[in-house]
């Protein structure tokens, strides 16, 4: 039995962790087929048969997408309720799932008081062994990982139980003292003044750090003094999957610091999108300015146009029909080159906003051009007929955010029903 508890169900189908649904169908048919009982010979029909077994609970887990979120956030201990009994105290569904709905951190305060038989402390749950804090940090991508997804290695420093006096915080036949100044609680009453009133609350007592006994001087543990957890350098991995996104948690299951007589708790990264230079995103789909000149937003142009985030130019040739031109604002929708989708071949689309340049102030075309082009682009619509004239002068480079200004009432004269309140006398 123990073979199966530390089973990587991305090995048993022989997939990448990144495989896709369809992939790990493929993956399924092909190793069922091979390791189908009826299909080997008599002396290996009894690996064969375990080995099925461990195809088809794979198949399970990794091809329900909700499943698989839980096998790569806690590994097989989610889904230990119904077989392994050998396993021992791995977290069951139900926390996991309180964990995952039920904020972040919850009741892990207080740590240390764990160790004290009988006492519960204030949020404790009793029957079950309580989880140490759960570590909770932000990590930065950037787009270009969330596209492609990304393993990151680090080393963490971690507190663990010493492992010479098994967190016990004593010699080996040393026996704790009573703390005399919590008579043994570990928790000391204290009152605070709130302005005129006075309040009553708990706080872990300084004396035995909230342990209700220590060793004398002589009888702590060399290795701890005493502490019980001793720091370890440990190298941890954590896999980012691709079209993971802003708020996404990826948890590393019992790589919290450890404390005694508590299970250790998880660390948990909450992925933070770094904004990008070009693309912006939205869901599965993104979106990035497409910068042409005026010259190829009439006449065309066959180019890349964008380096995606996995650096592959993205080539676009314009018109599609003879005559067609590009005008500022278009958009131009390219399928299927958005995000990928977590554990699916489908991905979203791209937006591409036409920006067009105009020439600017250096551009000094001859009169004879000027006359060229007029002659081939459109003509303007027939002159506006009015009874007289007036030829005026302009500024040329105006802001919008003038207009409305000379206003004595501030800004637009108009009233927005929305606003409520008065309404125009
Ligand atoms: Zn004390
Ligand atoms: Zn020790």
């Amino acid at each position: 039995m123990d073979g199966t508890t530390h089973i990587d169900l991305y090995e048993v189908l022989s997939v990448e962790r990144t495989a896709s649904k369809d992939e790990i169908r493929k993956a399924y048919r092909k190793a069922a087929l091979a390791s189908h009982p009826d299909k080997v010979p008599e002396d290996e029909r009894e690996t064969a048969e375990i080995k099925f077994k461990a195809v088809q609970q794979a198949y399970d887990i990794l091809y329900d997408e909700e499943k698989r979120d839980l096998y790569d956030s806690h590994g097989m201990a989610a889904f230990d309720g119904s077989g392994n009994p050998g396993m021992g105290a791995g977290p069951d569904l139900d926390d996991i799932l309180s964990q995952m709905f039920g904020g972040m951190g919850g009741m892990g305060g207080m740590g240390g008081m764990g160790g004290m038989p009988g006492f519960d402390g204030p949020g404790g749950r009793p029957n079950k062994p309580r989880k140490s804090p759960n570590e909770e940090t932000k990590y930065e991508v950037g787009l270009e990982d969330l596209y492609k997804g990304k393993t990151v290695k680090f080393a963490s420093t971690k507190n663990v139980i010493c492992g010479l006096c098994k967190g016990k915080g004593g010699k080996d036949k040393a026996v704790a003292k009573e703390c005399s100044s919590c008579e043994g609680k570990g928790f000391k009453n204290v009152l605070t003044r709130l302005g005129p009133m006075l309040t009553q609350s708990t706080a872990p007592c300084t004396v035995c750090d909230g342990q209700g006994s220590f060793f004398s001087p002589k009888d702590k543990c060399k290795k701890c003094k005493g502490k019980k957890v001793t720091e370890e350098k440990k190298m941890l991995e954590i896999y980012i999957p691709r079209g993971a996104k802003e708020g996404d948690q990826v948890t590393l299951e019992g790589e919290a610091d450890q404390v005694p007589d508590q299970e250790p708790g998880d660390i948990v990264f909450h992925l933070v999108e770094v904004e990008h230079p070009v693309f912006r995103r939205a869901g599965p789909d993104l979106t990035a300015d497409l910068e042409i000149t005026l010259a190829e937003a009439l006449a065309g142009f066959s180019r890349v146009v964008v380096k995606h985030l996995d650096g592959r130019g993205i080539e676009l040739k314009h018109p599609k029909r003879p005559g067609d031109v590009l005008s500022p604002g278009q958009v131009l929708k390219i399928s299927g080159e958005g995000m990928p989708l977590k554990k699916s071949d489908a991905r979203g689309d791209l937006y591409l906003v036409v920006d067009v340049k105009f020439p600017s102030e250096g551009w000094a075309p001859s009169p004879a051009v000027l006359e060229k082009l007029k002659e081939i682009l459109p003509k303007p619509d027939p002159p506006i007929e009015a009874d007289t004239v007036d030829e005026v002068d302009y500024d040329p480079n105006a802001d919008i955010e003038d207009f409305g200004q000379g206003d004595p009432r501030g800004g637009s004269g108009w009233v927005d029903e929305d606003e409520g309140g008065e309404t125009a006398q």
